[in-house]
């Protein structure tokens, strides 16, 4: 079969991290459907990620990482989403986050150091709890109910956030709250293991179940001020958008990479007896196939050049949102549109709780609830397009 990663693979480099994603796409495969039944972050799955040092890959060469470009990031993701959405989707948001604050120096240098040296040296994950029931999507610009008091030695923090993926297995939160003492929302870092610090299991949803998004509930937890590291830039003449979110259409695109996979491996091998030839020789069973592969030329070739602009001209970021958001509005509504596709292929199988496609179904559909959410992504086009400026 016509490997669709050949495309995208160009350098030596890029061959050796894909390899090390490749592994772990193996690995994780393996274990999908047990960690979907779960609802849960598998904790085998979490070795492997640490044991091969993918949590460490988008640190700094010089922090003990290697220094991984948004081109790679997306690269090494879609692979594993091959193997498990909810793996890629989890470790890359720590891995994502990480690129965030490098790229951005959004930390006091020291204590991004020693972030970096929890990372490499610990195998400590991280990863941004930012949603609350009342708020739902932080991108909308709703202000955190999880309030952070000042007090003498530094913050007392309550509140609750949702969809926190893999809240049980973090080493660290990176929790926003809403700041009586300047009137802004600021970035703490809590440890899990902290005074007041709780996980609710909340988490039982149709997709994406292995991300284990539970509920973190944070009641009177004490942090010095230390822990206060990002303040957001609420005064910032113009947000800098953010790559690092492209590991989200990456993720989508991998699971419907690996439903076009099994689907055309069905195809050739299923011959029922009304038939001389496997279905793959079907006129519509073909079309299907067609169909599948615009799809995913069509998103993938589109997200990789958006990509290689970013890695290739950061003069050219601030200008990047709009395209950004496409990438994502494209991919994700891409990716279902694959699944189902594949779906229609392999028939009434695919809805058998023992077949992967039911899960890649459900899967797929979560991508249109991170953000940006499609509403938002047409509209910044429509204001750019309609901008005088
Ligand atoms: C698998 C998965 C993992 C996730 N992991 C994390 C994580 O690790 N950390 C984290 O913080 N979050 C995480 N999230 C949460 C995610 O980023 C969203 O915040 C969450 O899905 C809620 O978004 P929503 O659009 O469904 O909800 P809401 O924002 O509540 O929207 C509900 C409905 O109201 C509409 N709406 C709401 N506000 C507006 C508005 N201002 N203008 C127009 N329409 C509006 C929406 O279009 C939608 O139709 C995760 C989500 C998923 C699905």
């Amino acid at each position: 079969m016509w490997d669709v990663y050949e495309p995208f693979i160009k350098t030596k480099r890029q061959k050796e991290l894909f390899s090390l994603s490749e592994h772990l796409a193996a690995k994780v495969r393996k274990r999908a459907a047990e960690t979907d039944r779960k609802g849960s972050f598998s904790l085998e799955n979490l070795k492997d990620l640490k044991d091969t040092g993918y949590v460490a890959l988008s640190l700094p060469k010089e922090l003990g990482g290697e220094g991984l470009s948004l081109y790679e990031f997306v690269l090494l993701q879609e692979k594993l989403a091959e193997g498990d959405g909810s793996v890629a989707l989890s470790i890359g948001w720590h891995l994502g986050i990480i690129m965030e604050i490098r790229d951005e120096n959004l930390w006091e240098p020291s204590t991004f150091e020693w972030l970096c040296s929890e990372v490499s040296a610990h195998k400590k994950i991280i990863n941004r709890a930012a949603t609350e029931p009342a708020t739902g999507s932080p991108t909308r610009g709703g202000i955190p109910e999880t309030r952070a008091v000042a007090n003498e030695s530094g913050y007392t923090i309550t509140g609750r956030k949702s969809f926190t993926t893999m809240a049980e297995v973090l080493d660290y939160y990176l929790v926003s709250a809403y700041i009586d003492e300047f009137d802004e929302i600021g970035w703490f870092l809590i440890e899990r293991n902290q005074s007041g610090v709780s996980v609710e299991h909340t988490w039982d949803t149709l997709g994406m179940r292995g991300t284990g998004s539970h509920d973190l509930v944070l009641n009177g937890v004490h942090v010095d001020k230390s822990k206060l590291v990002e303040l957001k830039a609420s005064k910032q003449e113009k947000p800098i958008p953010k790559g690092w979110l492209l590991h989200i259409p990456s993720c989508y695109l991998g699971i419907a990479i690996a439903a076009r996979n099994e689907a055309i491996e069905f195809a050739k091998n299923y011959q029922p007896n009304s038939l001389q030839t496997p279905i793959s020789e079907v006129h519509h069973v073909k079309e299907k196939v067609g169909q599948m592969d615009l799809e995913l030329l069509n998103a993938r070739h589109f997200m990789y050049a958006v990509t290689e602009k970013w890695d290739h001209y950061p003069e050219e970021r601030i200008r990047l949102g709009p395209e950004l958001a496409a990438v994502k509005t494209i991919a994700t509504n891409a990716a279902n549109k694959v699944v189902d596709l594949a779906m229609r292929i392999v028939g009434g199988r695919g809805l058998s709780k023992t077949s992967s496609f039911e899960r890649y179904y459900r899967d797929v559909r979560a991508g249109l609830h991170n953000p940006p959410m499609d509403d938002a992504v047409i509209q910044t086009l429509a204001q750019r397009a309609l901008d005088d400026n």
